[in-house]
């Protein structure tokens, strides 16, 4: 005989399959859902019917009902997109972007807000985001009990268990409390990651059927950065500040790095160090305060296309500093995937052969033959679309899939 404590973890465990299933699959009739789940038709009838009532799924009654060969009629439900909303808070150098998203994951709101975030004091960081958080929210009709929880995408190093964001290129303060501030002027929960570990998020979300190995994904851009997934999970350290890769030493004594150190892996990779090496600059010019723009960018990567030697040869010191960072991180980790991604993959065909050569020449072919290096095209913004699956993925499992307790 089961008790109350297994019932409802079980009862716990059935509803959290029911949502992610119809989020990967955006709609599906019960008989369907049972399939995707592995749950019998009574289990799933009786859940969803639950989730109905609780105003977390629809009915569609607009397509007419398909009559399986039992004659029942097979109606599709989905996710209701109105059951709450996800905020986005994006946060680089020199910009706070906001993105609002329903509970289907389809967003609602776009927002970008120009702040001078390099010179900003350390307290007024979160009270700026709060506010504009609550004008972007009022200008789309919308209150904070519409939103469940806000997610914060910040470009730096991310203490997630506290909140705060402990090295940033868009601040010259560090230790900058984030979640608490923002939490209490908003009155929405609030978290706080680093950036390229939400594209990692979004893809383990989306491939989630799929894919249970480790992997690690590079973001290339106005930075350099890494989301880790060992095991099927994003890997965050003992202070939520884990895989550096844009910061680790590629050579000692090396061009000097937006995090005030010298020889990273950024510093030659990033579109900053490129830029710098491209101009021929000596490698200790301090990198910009801002972003370099992506007009700049392209227009480098013109040259390099027509055959301009120095523009080519910043891509294929970037591609080694790339490669011989991912020799290192595949003799440390084996992993099976390696996913580039960000502004910076438009170079990638720049980029890629010196990547390939500086691997193989950085680690034994033992090591490295079964690694799948792939390109995750940027057609849209990956950190933003990797958050909003974050944060609904965590609120099916920790919040909705919670069972009422049985009467
Ligand atoms: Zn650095």
């Amino acid at each position: 005989m089961m008790n109350k404590a297994d019932s409802d973890l079980i009862r716990r465990q059935n509803r959290h399959l029911v949502l992610e299933a119809l989020r990967f699959a955006g709609r599906a009739p019960r008989v369907e859902l049972g399939r995707l789940t592995g749950l019998s038709l009574a289990t799933i009838t009786s859940i969803t019917a639950q989730l109905l009532n609780e105003g977390l799924l629809l009915e569609d009654n607009t397509v007419a009902p398909i009559t399986t060969r039992r004659g029942r009629p097979s109606v599709d439900l989905s996710l209701n997109p109105s059951a709450t909303h996800v905020i986005v808070l994006k946060i680089s150098i020199g910009k706070f972007e906001m993105v609002l998203a329903d509970y289907a994951g389809t967003r609602v709101a776009h927002q970008i807000k120009t702040v001078a975030t390099y010179d900003m004091k350390i307290h007024d960081v979160g009270k700026k985001a709060a506010s504009l958080i609550l004008a972007f929210l009022s200008e789309h009709n919308k209150s904070p009990a519409d939103v469940r929880i806000i997610g914060i995408a910040a470009q730096g190093a991310a203490e997630t268990g506290v909140g705060h964001l402990m090295w940033s290129p868009a601040f010259k303060e560090v230790n900058i409390p984030l979640t608490e501030p923002i939490s209490r002027l908003t009155g929405i929960y609030c978290r706080l990651s680093n950036d390229a570990n939400m594209i990692a998020e979004g893809l383990m979300a989306r491939e989630h059927y799929l894919y249970k190995g480790t992997a690690a994904v590079i973001f290339m851009g106005y930075g350099v950065g890494m989301g880790l997934v060992i095991d099927g999970k994003t890997y965050h350290g003992s202070t939520g500040a884990a895989a550096e890769f844009g910061h680790m030493n590629h050579i000692p004594h090396g061009a000097m790095c937006r995090c005030g150190m010298s020889g990273c892996i950024e510093a030659y990779a990033s579109d900053y160090g490129i830029l710098r090496t491209a101009q021929g600059l000596p490698v200790n010019t301090p990198p910009p305060l801002d972003a370099v723009e992506p007009e700049v960018m392209m227009a480098l990567e013109t040259s390099a296309r027509q055959g301009d030697g120095a523009a080519l040869g910043a891509y294929v010191k970037a591609g080694e500093a790339i490669g011989f960072g991912l020799a290192r991180m595949i003799a440390l980790l084996s992993p099976d995937r390696i996913i580039i991604s960000g502004p910076g993959i438009r170079a990638f065909d720049l980029a890629e052969p010196a990547i390939a050569a500086s691997i193989d020449e950085g680690v034994v072919t033992a090591l490295r033959q079964n690694v799948k290096l792939e390109k995750l095209p940027m057609d849209h913004d990956m950190i933003i679309t990797g958050t909003i699956d974050k944060l609904l993925h965590d609120l099916d499992r920790e919040v909705f899939a919670r069972a009422e307790p049985a009467a």
